[in-house]
């Protein structure tokens, strides 16, 4: 049974998906989210970072930044615990016939993908093993609790820093060099931070007491060794790297096309302009729905 058509199923509800539901409304466009999380927002719909990174914007942590995008949108029109299963070209009615894990099946004239990216790490993530940034994941760390914080660049040494001010004993450990901005290196060196360098091999032991790495024992291990364009969907393989517009009727947003810089201004861009491309593809595909406020008297006849 088909529940729906849209002019656009949006997968994945976070920064870059929901700053396109909003721009598509205001194009007078239907739009539905399937977000694979029971909640909207991503990763920054927890976050309590406070943002530094936009320039002319209070700062604001990413749980706030998000709550104002929340705030303009129609979340009766997102399917949450929910992800894209399978999908195919309904010949007769020009759309993709996707079908849902929730059991229900859309029609869309148009897909976007704006799943974010992933973490890399060797390591799963695990009761003693900490992947990717986000304070939450290390909220239930303790004074005295010892750390290896694995990876040189802005997250590590942005972490490093925040779980010594926590009271944690921290070691931080790259390959080879520090690769963090000079701000951050500088914060490291007067906070003291223990920094190795541990070469090619990482022989890290984990259990659920605990990490040995080198004959040295730690609580925690905590990873950021950066992101990769999240491969959640896999019957789309090719969508790595590519570039906004994969077809003329998919195309991809936010950290998807490349989060070697996550960044919201380029992903809240990147909707912008996916929404304009997609009104401007569909009208002239002749499906718009018009309203009467979109047309002048004339038009009618
Ligand atoms: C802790 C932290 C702090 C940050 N601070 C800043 C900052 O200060 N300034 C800045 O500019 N940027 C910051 N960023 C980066 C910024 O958050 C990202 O660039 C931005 O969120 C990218 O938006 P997106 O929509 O591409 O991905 P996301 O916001 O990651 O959203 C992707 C969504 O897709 C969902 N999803 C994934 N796979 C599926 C699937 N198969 N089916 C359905 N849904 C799926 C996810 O659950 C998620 O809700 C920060 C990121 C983090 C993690």
């Amino acid at each position: 049974m088909t529940d729906h058509c849209v002019d656009v199923l949006i997968i994945g509800g976070g920064v870059g998906g929901l700053t396109l539901a909003q721009w598509l409304t205001g194009l007078g466009r239907s739009w539905r989210i399937v977000e694979r999380e029971a909640y909207l927002g991503g990763p920054l719909a927890h976050s309590q970072y406070v943002l530094k990174w936009i320039p002319g914007w209070p700062a604001v942590s990413g749980r706030d930044y998000m709550a104002a995008i929340l705030a303009g949108i129609d979340t009766t029109h997102c399917e949450l615990s929910c992800e894209l299963t399978q999908i195919e070209i309904d010949g007769i009615e020009q759309a993709w016939r996707c079908q849902l894990s929730n059991g229900r099946t859309m029609l869309a004239k148009k897909l976007v993908f704006a799943c974010g990216a992933a973490p890399v790490s060797p390591f799963a993530a695990a009761e003693r093993v900490i992947v990717g940034p986000g304070l939450q994941k290390i909220a239930h760390l303790q004074t005295g609790d010892r750390v290896l914080v694995l990876g040189g660049g802005d997250n590590a040494a942005e972490h490093a820093l925040i779980l010594q001010e926590m009271g944690c004993s921290v070691v931080m450990l790259v390959r080879s060099q520090l690769r963090a901005s000079a701000v951050l290196a500088q914060q490291l060196q007067a906070a003291q931070i223990d920094f190795r360098v541990h070469g090619d091999e990482l022989p890290l032991n984990v259990s659920v007491s605990g990490i040995e790495l080198f004959g040295e024992f730690y609580d925690y291990a905590a990873v950021y060794y950066g992101y990769q364009p999240s491969k959640a969907i896999t019957d789309f393989p090719v969508l790595y790297g590519l570039d906004q517009q994969i077809s003329r009727d998919v195309f991809i947003l936010g950290d998807m096309t490349g989060p070697a810089y996550p960044n919201i201004l380029l992903t809240q861009g990147q909707a912008a302009v996916v929404a304009k491309q997609i009104d401007h593809v569909l009208s002239g595909d002749g499906m718009r729905t018009r309203h009467c406020t979109d047309l002048a008297l004339g038009e009618w006849s």
